[in-house]
C-alpha cells in the first residue's frame, strides 16, 4: 500500500515531463493564437455546483464523483470536469461585465470514479476552452477549429470529427415524446440505468455504453427531425463555416453529450486507433448553464480534451519530440583543495544562466566523466591539480572531444559564448 499509488492514478516521472510540457505548450500557443486566456480554478468546489452544473441524472454526478465532508461539515467534491467551475468563476467575478465574449482555457487534473483501464483513469488531465457570451454559430465553428488545430499541430492524422445538434428547450420536448414512444415497447430489454433514464432523460439512452441498449437505439427518432427553425438554421450555418474552413466532419444523430446543460451544437473528436477509449475531445454549447448556476442568462460553448489519451495517441505514432535532459557544463574536481573553487564556479555559471552540474559523492575522475555523459553535458571543466595551481582549467568539448586550457577568470565568458554559439 505505502509504495503504490491509489488505483486509477499515476505518477508523472521526470522522463515523462518533456512530453507533458510539449503538449501543454502546444495548447497554450494555439489558445494564444485564437485569443483564449488561461483561467485556474480550485481543485474542489461545493458539491452542489456539480450537481446543478453537470446535472443530477448524469453518470458523472450519480456514480463518479469524489465527494467528502470537510472538518467544517461542508460537502465538497474534487472537480470531475472544469466547465461548471469556470462558469462559477465567470459569475462570481462578473467577467460578463468585461469584453464579450469571454474566451478562456484551462489545463489541469480532474477526478472521476471511473473504471481504470488504458486511457481511463481516476485522476486524469483535461485541456479545455470555454467561450461565454456569444450566441451565433461562428463561435461554435471557431471552437471546433481550435480543437482540430491543436490535434493537427501535434501531428495527429486520422481524426474523426462528429457533430450534431441536440436542440434547445423549445424543440426537445417533442423529441422526448417521440423517444419515449420509440423505447416504450423495448422498455423491459433496456438496462437498469436506461429504465430510469426513460422518464428522467430518455435522450441519454442513446449515450448508453451497454451494447444491447446501443442495438435497441438503432433507428431511434433523431433530434434532427424535431429541431425548431432557429436550431436548424444554427446547425446549417455551423456546417457551412466548417466546410469553408476545410474541415471534414460527419453528422452523427446519436451523438448526445452526457451532460444535461448542452444545447444545440454537440461534437466529439475521435482518434480511432485508440480503440475503446477513442474519444479525445468532447464539447458543445451550453446556453442554459450560466443561468443554472445563478448568473445572468448567457450563452456558452466549450470542449474538453483528455490529455492522457492524446499522449497515448502521440506515443503510438512516435510523435513526441526528444526532450532528453541535458546540462551545459559538468565540472569535474578530483582533489579536495579545489572543491570550493569548483563549487563556486558552478554556482557562478548557474547565476549567468547556464545549466551546470558537479559531483556530490566524491567520485573518481573516471566516474565523474561517466556522470557528465549521463547528464548529456555539452562541456566538461576539469579542475586538475596542476592546472589550477597555474590559474588554469581544462575545457573539454564533449561533442568533438577537443580539449584546451583556459584561464580560470575567463570561464564564464568563454562558456557563455560557446554555449550560445552552439544553440
Ligand atoms: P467517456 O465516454 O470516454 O467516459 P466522457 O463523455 O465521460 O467520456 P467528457 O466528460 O466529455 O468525457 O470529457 C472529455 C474528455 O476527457 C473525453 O473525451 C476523454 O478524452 C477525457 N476523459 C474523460 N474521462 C476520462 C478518464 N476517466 N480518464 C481519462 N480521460 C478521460
Ligand atoms: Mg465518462
Amino acid at each position: 500500500m505505502l509504495t503504490t499509488v491509489p488505483r486509477g492514478t499515476k505518477d508523472i516521472l521526470p522522463a515523462d515531463i518533456g512530453a507533458w510540457r510539449y503538449l501543454e505548450n502546444t495548447m497554450r500557443d494555439i489558445c494564444a493564437r485564437f485569443g483564449y486566456e488561461e483561467i485556474r480554478t480550485p481543485i474542489f468546489e461545493h458539491t452542489e455546483l456539480f450537481q446543478r452544473g453537470i446535472g443530477d441524472t448524469t453518470d458523472v454526478v450519480e456514480k463518479e464523483m469524489y465527494t467528502f465532508t470537510d472538518r467544517g461539515e461542508r460537502s465538497l467534491t474534487l472537480r470531475p470536469e472544469n466547465t461548471a467551475s469556470v462558469v462559477r468563476a465567470y459569475v462570481e467575478h462578473k467577467l460578463y461585465a468585461e469584453n464579450s465574449p469571454t474566451k478562456l482555457f484551462y489545463i489541469g487534473p480532474m477526478f472521476r470514479y471511473d473504471r481504470p483501464q488504458a486511457g481511463r483513469y481516476r485522476q486524469f488531465h483535461q485541456f479545455g476552452v470555454e467561450a461565454l457570451g456569444a450566441v451565433g454559430p461562428n463561435i461554435d465553428a471557431e471552437i471546433i477549429i481550435l480543437a482540430v488545430t491543436v490535434l493537427q499541430s501535434l501531428g495527429l492524422k486520422d481524426l474523426k470529427l462528429k457533430i450534431n445538434s441536440v436542440g434547445c428547450p423549445k424543440c426537445r420536448p417533442e423529441h422526448r415524446n417521440r423517444l419515449q414512444e420509440f423505447f416504450k415497447p423495448k422498455f423491459n430489454e433496456l438496462c437498469k440505468d436506461c429504465q430510469s433514464r426513460f422518464d428522467r432523460n430518455p435522450l441519454r439512452i442513446l449515450d448508453c455504453k451497454v451494447p444491447h441498449c446501443g442495438e435497441l437505439s438503432v433507428g431511434a427518432p433523431s433530434l434532427g427531425e424535431c429541431l425548431c427553425e432557429e436550431c436548424s438554421s444554427h446547425f446549417e450555418k455551423l456546417k457551412e463555416l466548417l466546410t469553408s474552413a476545410g474541415l471534414t466532419y460527419e453528422v452523427d444523430t446519436n451523438l448526445v453529450r452526457g451532460l444535461d446543460y448542452y444545447t444545440r451544437t454537440a461534437f466529439e473528436i475521435q482518434y480511432t486507433p485508440l480503440g475503446a477509449q477513442s474519444a479525445v475531445c468532447g464539447g458543445g454549447r451550453y446556453d442554459g448553464l450560466v443561468k443554472e448556476v445563478g448568473g445572468p442568462e448567457t450563452p456558452g460553448i466549450g470542449f474538453a480534451m483528455g490529455m492522457e489519451r492524446i499522449l497515448l495517441a502521440l506515443e503510438s505514432q512516435n510523435l513526441i519530440p526528444d526532450t532528453n535532459f541535458s546540462t551545459d557544463v559538468y565540472a569535474i574536481c578530483t582533489n579536495e583543495e579545489n572543491f570550493s573553487l569548483t563549487f563556486k564556479t558552478v554556482i557562478d555559471l548557474r547565476r549567468e544562466g547556464l545549466k551546470a552540474e558537479f559531483d556530490f559523492n566524491g567520485r573518481s575522475m573516471k566516474a565523474q566523466m561517466k556522470q557528465a555523459n549521463r547528464y548529456n553535458a555539452k562541456y566538461v571543466l576539469i579542475f586538475g591539480e596542476d592546472e589550477v595551481k597555474n590559474g588554469k582549467v581544462v575545457l573539454r568539448d564533449m561533442l568533438n572531444s577537443d580539449q584546451k586550457e583556459i584561464d580560470l577568470k575567463d570561464i564564464t565568458t568563454i562558456l557563455k559564448a560557446e554555449v550560445q554559439n552552439n544553440e
